[in-house]
């Protein structure tokens, strides 16, 4: 009994493991997307640039969006440089023509759609849920939890046209146990979880796979205020086990598995990836 307790690595030595040494690991699934299309949302910068650069590492065209058009030259200029197939569109999540492009571009550039992630979210105010004002609740969760639907519903008949395909919503560790003071952004990634499972249970007959990524906290911009402050971030890694944060990679391979035949007994169901820390409805 104590032989067995003894192998398990110490908090200490997994700290230790570096992310970066997956990709020798990963070698053996490149092309692992070859043929397939992916749209992201909210992809040229953080965990959705990785994303697109993961899929499109793995053989998938990728359309990758944001709503600064500087922003998407400079995503896709980078990503051809990688060796990628990708267009660039300007998409605010919540612009109904801006997120047809997405599609018109998927289908003509690419011939038509097999992955879509929702990966935008905002979180315009902080403060516990009783305090919000009424205009920030109602921006989180058109952001976070309406255009995440209204996507994956404009999906829908490409995916049916194309016999089937896959969808990846981006929700957060803060939707299993809220985050204070995140309080309403947290509510927004619970529901994510549950329509994560709502829409999976609809398509199953159509060959689609729904299914979700849940990040702890990743170093981004999205997350700098908690990343660079030495109190807060110390605070934050208390529950971490792994004691680090993510990196953006680190849910791009997440995805990257979801979406890949290697998941293919996998839909309704969210992935943790936070280092360990706990989560649970
Ligand atoms: P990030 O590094 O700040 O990147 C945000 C990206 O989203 C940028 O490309 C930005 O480009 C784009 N964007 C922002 N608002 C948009 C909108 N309304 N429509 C379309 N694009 C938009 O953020 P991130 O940390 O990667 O976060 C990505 C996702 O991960 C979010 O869903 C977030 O909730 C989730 N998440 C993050 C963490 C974390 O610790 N970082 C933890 C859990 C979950 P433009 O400015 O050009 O629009």
């Amino acid at each position: 009994m104590f032989n067995a307790i003894r192998v398990i690595p110490k908090v200490s030595t997994m700290a230790a493991i570096n992310p970066h040494h997956l990709g020798a690991r990963a070698a053996h699934i490149d092309g692992r997307l070859k043929g397939k299309v992916a749209v992201i949302t909210a992809s040229t910068d953080g965990i959705g640039y990785a994303i697109a650069q993961r899929l499109g590492k793995e053989g998938a065209s990728v359309v990758v969006s944001s709503r600064k058009e500087k922003n998407v030259q400079k995503a896709v200029e980078s990503l051809r440089n990688d060796g990628i197939t990708v267009e660039g569109v300007i998409c605010h999540v919540c612009n109904a023509e801006q997120r047809k492009k997405l599609f018109e571009v998927a289908y003509n550039k690419f011939g038509g759609l097999d992955i879509l992630v929702s990966n935008a979210a905002v979180n315009p105010g902080v403060s516990p849920v009783l305090e919000t004002e009424e205009s920030v609740w109602d921006k989180i969760f058109e952001v976070n939890l309406k255009c995440s639907w209204l996507i994956a519903k404009e999906a829908y008949p490409l995916f049916i046209k194309r016999g089937g395909g896959n969808i990846v919503f981006v929700s957060s560790i803060a939707g299993y146990q809220p985050m204070e003071p995140l309080g309403p952004y947290s509510v927004s990634k619970t529901a994510l979880l549950g329509l994560t499972k709502a829409i999976a249970n609809e398509v199953i007959h159509n060959n689609i796979r729904v299914n979700g990524v849940a990040p702890g906290i990743v170093a981004t911009k999205f997350a700098s205020a908690i990343t660079t402050s030495e109190v807060i971030k110390e605070k934050t890694l208390s529950i971490v086990p792994m004691k680090r944060f993510g990196k953006p990679s680190e849910i791009a391979s997440t995805v990257a598995f979801l979406v890949s035949d290697d998941a293919s007994y996998i839909t309704g169901e969210t992935i943790v990836a936070a280092g360990g820390t706990y989560a649970h409805l």
